[in-house]
């Protein structure tokens, strides 16, 4: 389950900027989460809410905005829609579709006090 060691890197990324910006708690962190990035939602909540006991972000609440998959087709050269990896172009049915867009998981916003 990696979304155990992602959890972990969004924590160390809200110690170092309470380090850097001098905040003491954290209310909420919002994440984006690809729809290619192969990272659970419900898991990813769960693992940070374990990760996060005895922290500065103790009790933060983590909010998931969800990013839609992207894709370049090498068959039609147009930038599609793309729900899963390796899923054939929904223009031109035709393969393959390079993921660009919703790929990854990354820590977009704090909210602090
Ligand atoms: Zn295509």
């Amino acid at each position: 389950m990696h979304e155990m060691s992602l959890a972990m890197g969004i924590l160390q990324i809200v110690e170092d900027a309470a380090r850097a910006q001098s905040f003491r708690r954290v209310r909420s962190v919002f994440v984006e989460i690809g729809e290619l990035s192969a990272v659970e939602p419900a898991a990813i909540r769960f693992c940070f809410d374990a990760v996060i006991a005895g922290t500065l972000a103790e009790g933060a609440v983590l909010n998931v905005v969800e990013v839609a998959g992207e894709g370049l087709c090498f068959n039609c050269h147009q930038t599609v829609p793309l729900a899963a990896r390796y899923d054939p172009c929904p223009a031109c049915g035709g393969y393959p579709v390079q993921a660009t867009g919703g790929t990854e998981m990354r820590v977009k916003e704090l909210e602090v006090e």
